[in-house]
């Protein structure tokens, strides 16, 4: 199939999607390709940390400076994706308090707000922490929930009449007299193949980034660095937890909606789909978060996961390098000699915004179209609600609950079915909360599936889903097998073996 648009973006992480949404409210069509659902890379394998700029205060002033700025804009557009916790730097005896007192000189050099605390009023906010540690640094870190960020960007997107093609992979591009003619793209779902013409393609493929150019004959230098986490079946803290020294291994817990997330490692990796959480890993995370709330030696953990971050390397001659050290726009013009090509890569998740006003301001200024941002002042489709789980909290008691670890209703996940066709099960587990709790999907998938059927939507062979779920999920949860979790498990694999009769093996 052949189309045509003006913007071409690939990649439905946070940073592609900002993007159309973005040039979507300048009134500037586009298309984005996907090669999985949204959220497939990074940005939906990340920490969910809504970063003050603490952690890059003393190492990365200027990360740290773009943090707090996107931290305060995302409290007013997009209130329904954070949990507003607040943050505590904290410091233990092996730290001593040099480290402290730099860190919050650093904060107030790039305008992120402190306050100290003494030890015991540390211990009387979170209880759960070390008795023996000196002090505290509140800062306005918090939860974020990037599922619900990028799909609710897509929604803005969508309605303001952006396309998106999921599930599909760019293949090729093909270049002649210093443009990018067109790409060639197929559907992985049904074989489609399609052949795209744009004014301007936008490589937004994250850890990918490089790989991408490669299918135009280009390279850029990544240093692609792969983080695992630790997900405990319960909240450990009401705030962000952090150690307070330099960014290293598992000096950080993050609590999110019913759980708390360990996090995290830093190894360097090749490939961007290299995600397997090692056993040594989980020892690491338990070992030194434990050192911040004891109580985590003995938590039951969930799930393991990792993601890959996508670092920019270093500077090559004659680029058009970096608009800051966290995120990199590059004209491949300018460095390349083609005119409507551009990358956008590596930052965070809350800069995902920024990027997407810088990638946008470019492509407008090629274009030579005069339309100003509006994304730091509109808000999110969904703004108005209040916080997903609390809501969800006012449905105990009713019969009609999905999943009883998240408080999921039937009605809520029969509402995104409604919204678009979804055969994946992993389509609809990244559209709500379905599996994100202790039991991990084991006692709530199979109930969808009955909903799927009720609906006439579960086209294809069920048992066959089934165990495409379980194994996705087996890769999470075999790092952490032990005690409690272990016995679940049992517990789990005999309802799907005894009721579904998935024993065979074939
Ligand atoms: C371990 C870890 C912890 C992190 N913690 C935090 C945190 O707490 N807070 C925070 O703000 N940030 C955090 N980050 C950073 C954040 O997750 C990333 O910076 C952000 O998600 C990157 O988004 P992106 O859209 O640029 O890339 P991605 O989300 O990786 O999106 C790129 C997309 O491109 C697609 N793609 C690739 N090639 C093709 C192709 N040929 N055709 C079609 N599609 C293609 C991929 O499938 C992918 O979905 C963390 C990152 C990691 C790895």
């Amino acid at each position: 199939m052949k189309l045509q648009t003006e913007v071409l973006v690939v990649g439905g992480g946070a940073t592609g999607v900002g993007l159309v949404r973005d040039l979507s409210l300048r009134n500037i069509p586009c298309l984005l390709i996907e090669r999985g659902d949204f959220c497939s890379g990074a940005s939906g394998r990340n920490h969910g940390l809504f970063h003050s700029g603490g952690r890059y205060a003393v190492s990365d002033p200027e990360a740290a400076r773009e943090c707090i700025g996107e931290n305060r804009i995302l409290r007013n557009i997009a209130p329904h994706c954070i949990e507003e916790t607040e943050g505590l730097f904290v410091s233990l005896p092996e730290d001593g308090l040099d480290f402290r007192d730099r860190f919050i000189q650093a904060c107030q050099q790039v305008a992120i707000p402190t306050r100290l605390l003494s030890r015991d009023e540390a211990l009387s906010l979170e209880p759960g922490l070390h008795p023996d540690l000196l002090s505290a640094v509140q800062v306005p870190d918090g939860a974020i929930d990037p599922f619900e960020l990028v799909l609710s960007n897509a929604k803005d997107a969508e309605a303001l009449g952006t396309r998106f093609l999921l599930h599909t992979e760019v293949t090729s591009l093909t270049i002649n007299r210093n443009r990018v003619r067109y790409i060639l793209a197929r559907d992985l779902l049904h074989g489609e193949e399609y052949e795209i013409e744009a004014s301007y393609l936008i490589n937004a493929t994250g850890a990918w980034a490089d790989r991408f150019l490669r299918l135009a004959g280009f390279h850029i230098p990544m240093a692609l660095s792969r983080g695992a986490m630790l997900i405990t079946n319960q909240r450990f803290s009401h705030r962000v937890i952090n150690r307070c020294r330099l960014p290293s291994d598992g000096d950080i817990i993050v609590p999110n909606h019913t759980v708390s997330i360990l996090g995290t490692t830093s190894v360097r990796s090749e490939e961007p789909e290299s995600v397997e959480v090692t056993s040594q890993d989980v020892s690491l995370l338990i070992q030194e978060t434990s050192k911040m709330i004891p109580a985590i030696k003995e938590a039951r953990l969930i799930r393991a996961y990792a993601g890959i971050r996508p670092l920019f390397q270093s500077v090559e001659k004659g680029e058009d390098r970096a608009i800051s050290r966290g995120f990199v726009l590059i004209d491949h013009e300018k460095r390349d000699g083609i005119k409507n090509l551009m990358t956008i890569t590596g930052g965070k998740l809350i800069t995902y915004r920024l990027m997407a006003e810088k990638a946008s301001d470019l492509i407008c200024q090629k274009m030579g179209i005069k339309a100003d941002c509006s994304t730091h002042q509109k808000p999110l489709p969904g703004a108005e609600k209040t916080r997903g789980f609390k809501d969800r909290l006012k449905a105990l008691g009713r019969m009609d609950i999905l999943c009883d670890c998240e408080l999921v209703l039937k009605e809520e996940v029969e509402e995104v079915l409604k919204e678009r066709k979804l055969y994946d099960l992993q389509d609809i587990l990244h559209r709500t909360r379905l599996a994100k709790g202790t039991c991990q999907g084991g006692f709530c998938v199979y109930r969808l599936l009955g909903i799927l059927h009720e609906l006439g939507m579960a086209e294809g062979d069920s048992n066959k889903k089934l165990k495409g779920f379980l194994e996705e999920r087996w890769k999470g949860i075999r790092p952490i097998l032990w005690g409690s979790a272990a016995r679940e498990e049992e517990l789990i694999e005999g309802i799907y073996k005894g009721i579904f009769n998935l024993n065979n093996k074939e």
